[in-house]
């Protein structure tokens, strides 16, 4: 049986009613008959039917364990991160999300976890970087927004010789492309906020975990710290996923259109997209992924905040905004949006240059998409001609 259809297949049918779609258990508490005798759930809290669905469709999807929904993609690294204690480090992908960079040095640096981060796109810099400290690598693959991507399985093998456990941020491939746990990978996170929802519709994150103990510790941090999903937004994560790998699998398809236009178009730079034979890590890419998603970047040949203002500024279908993975397509400037806290030197460093764009390629025909590109990249070179002030360079920096 194909994956798609196990995964829709894996959505229960309500044994009660015969309800074809998962119910919305609306509630804070549970009946007992006797002190302790329940049907299983006693505090929403704890647990309640509605998230348990989702959490054993996202584990099967994933082939892990087990699996916790948390109040956002955040919630779900933070549940993570608390497995640690205070002398511990984490080995990080340079390119990390911004947030998760945010909450790693700004909290947890201050309870004496540290964190260091390297280009996990060369094997060697791990082996380099990896002590008896070490309690956890972190990886997103591919990375936002330069679309890096790490060898899930080569790393794996190195954080077991160590004892580490390895963490895959699967955000931007999702299942339906990626399975970091069949690669070796002891944990995978989501911002379901993302592709998983697929609409961008809400917010919501998940822990899948390899083995049930580790499932039980993220379970015990989740009813401890309290950030779970709600019964709704768990069903709408439920009906994000039904669609998943149909989904995907359109964004793929757009997006690898829309790299190729962007790879030959006079006004870009440089195209990150790991479908692309030129992408520096194109192979392990299609190794360990089916497919390669629906994020594009590029930079601009007038590498500036300016340029790329220019363009961001001026596209009609896709819409300024932060995030990404939902039908409608959406562009974002991540040096002064979703990037802008981190410290310029690392973030340049980490090839987020000033004009480097990111796409989230929708379901939108994908000549409409072509179209509306070409329209806005027109407008740099416009501009450029109109002789830009020095000092109106400034109002885009932050
Ligand atoms: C959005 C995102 C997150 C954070 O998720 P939220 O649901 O916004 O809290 C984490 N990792 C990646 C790769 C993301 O894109």
């Amino acid at each position: 049986m194909s994956n798609a259809t196990k995964l829709i297949h894996s959505i229960p049918v309500d044994p009660l009613t015969g309800s074809i779609s998962v119910p919305i258990y609306q509630t804070s508490t549970f009946v007992q008959d006797a002190p302790g005798e329940h049907k299983g759930f006693d505090y929403a809290r704890s647990n309640n039917p509605t998230r348990a669905t989702l959490e054993k469709v996202i584990a099967q999807l994933e082939e892990g364990k087990a699996a916790s929904a948390f109040a956002s993609g955040l919630a779900a690294i933070d549940a993570v991160v608390k497995l640690l204690e205070s002398g511990d480090e984490i080995l990080a992908v340079d390119d990390i999300y911004g947030g998760a960079f945010r909450l790693f040095t700004h909290i947890y640096a201050k309870f004496g976890i540290t964190v260091n981060y390297v280009d996990t796109t060369d094997v060697m810099n791990v082996i380099d970087a990896i002590n008896p400290r070490t309690k956890l690598i972190w990886l997103e693959t591919p990375t936002n927004p330069t679309l890096k991507i790490s060898d899930i399985e080569a790393i794996a093998k190195i954080a077991k010789q160590n004892e580490s456990l390895l963490c895959v941020d699967n955000t931007f491939a999702s299942p339906a492309l990626q399975q970091p746990i069949k690669l070796g990978a002891d944990i995978v996170v989501h911002s379901a906020t993302k592709y998983l929802g697929g609409h961008s519709d809400l917010i919501a994150g998940l822990v899948i975990t390899k083995t049930q103990e580790l499932g039980d510790k993220i379970k015990f941090i989740q009813n401890a710290s309290g950030a779970i999903l709600s019964p709704h937004d768990s069903w709408l994560v439920i009906r994000g996923i039904e669609t998943l790998h149909l989904r995907v699998r359109e964004h793929s398809r757009n997006a690898l259109i829309v790299a190729k236009f962007l790879h030959s178009h006079p006004a870009v730079k440089r195209v990150y997209y790991p479908g692309l034979t030129t992408h520096p890590n194109h192979d392990i890419a299609a190794r360990q992924q089916s497919k390669y998603g629906g994020i594009v970047s590029f930079t601009l040949k007038d590498d500036t905040e300016f340029a790329a203002k220019d363009v961001v500024c001026n596209t009609n279908l896709f819409k300024l905004a932060e995030s990404l993975g939902g039908v409608k397509s959406l562009l974002c400037h991540p040096a002064t949006m979703t990037h802008k806290s981190i410290p310029v030197d690392k973030r340049q460093a980490a090839g987020v240059s000033d004009s480097l764009i990111r796409l989230s390629v929708g379901l939108e025909d994908v000549d409409d998409l072509l179209q509306d590109l070409e329209q806005a990249l027109a407008k740099v070179s416009v501009s450029k001609k109109q002789s830009r002030k020095s000092s109106t360079k400034k109002q885009f920096s932050n």
